[in-house]
């Protein structure tokens, strides 16, 4: 991902260094490509010339026009802004509580029975912890089955009430499960509808509100550009969720959901899925994610 936009960058930064003397137009110039690549990249239009505005003043207080190396300052100085735009630095998922509750939210297809997999081996592998994960969608019973597959090939307890249409009811009585068995993590999967309805945000604000969570996790496909950031609005404006999953990175897509859904939520992204497999999960790193931006 984010090829077409690195390699504008790269382009705009040879400019610079081409240059004998950088004036005040080549770093306006530079800007504006910059702008329209990440534009280009899926990233909100508000976003973009926030951004390239605050870069102009880093680098105009930096006095860029008088360094040795303009070009390496300025891709220095997008390169760090990048990053705080995302967020600084990586962000940990917050685990409190006996159990500690996590609540799995976001649209259907959005990968979150696979995210909820890859989570449940993450927390038992990294951080030694006893994870059931519980089946709340009710609607689909091919997602039950499917988070039964991943729980036996991960090794993590699946908890399902057949029969029961009450999400509630199963998330609250999967929680007492837990401390009954000793498990003290259990991860909520949740129903998601094609898009976002009151009926879908009523169930899942009154799960929340049951089993209080100490993370809510809302899962999107970075595939979906500016809607992902118009459904992270949504679900944040009703869930007050804790962080954002980025899934579906290792497809074509540019990625700049991940600029402007921090932007405009204000939440920290703290993962993101790049494949079906399990182990296709990693930590959100923003510097990371700036350095694979700019290349
Ligand atoms: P849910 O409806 O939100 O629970 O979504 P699922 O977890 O069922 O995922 C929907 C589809 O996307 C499935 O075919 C998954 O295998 C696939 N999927 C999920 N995460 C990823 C990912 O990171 N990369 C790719 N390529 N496919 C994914």
């Amino acid at each position: 991902m984010f090829e077409n936009l690195t390699d504008k960058l790269e382009r705009s930064f040879k400019i610079l260094k081409g240059e004998g003397r950088i004036t005040e137009i080549n770093v306006a110039e530079t800007l504006k490509e910059i702008r329209r690549a990440l534009i280009d990249a899926d990233v909100n239009y508000k976003v973009a010339k926030t951004f390239t505005d605050e870069v102009k003043q880093k680098a105009l207080g930096q006095d860029v026009l008088k360094a040795v190396k303009p070009g390496q300052m300025m891709t220095k100085i997008v390169r760090d802004s990048l990053a705080e735009l995302m967020g600084g630095t990586a962000s940990d998922i917050r685990l409190d509580g006996t159990p500690a509750v996590v609540l799995i939210a976001g649209l259907q297809g959005s990968g979150k029975t696979t995210f909820s997999g890859k989570l449940a081996s993450f927390i038992k592998s990294r951080k030694g912890r006893q994870v059931l994960l519980v089946a709340g969608d009710i609607y689909r019973p091919a997602a039950i089955d499917q988070l039964k597959v991943l729980g036996s090939q991960i090794g993590v307890e699946v908890y399902t009430e057949e029969g029961n249409r009450n999400p509630v009811e199963i998330a609250e009585n999967a929680i007492r499960y837990a401390r009954q068995k000793a498990f003290n993590v259990v991860i909520v999967d949740t129903a998601g509808r094609l898009a976002v309805d009151e009926a879908m945000m009523q169930e899942i604000t009154a799960i929340k509100a049951a089993v209080k969570p100490s993370e809510t996790l809302f899962v999107v496909d970075a595939m979906t550009g500016q809607d992902a950031v118009n459904t992270a609005r949504e679900f944040n404006d009703r869930l007050d969720f804790d962080g954002v999953v980025l899934t579906k990175l290792d497809g074509d897509t540019r990625g700049g959901a991940a600029i402007s859904i921090r932007s405009v939520v204000d939440k920290p992204l703290k993962f993101i899925s790049n494949g079906e497999k399990m182990d296709a999960l990693q930590v959100f790193h923003p510097e990371r994610m700036a350095d694979r931006i700019l290349g």
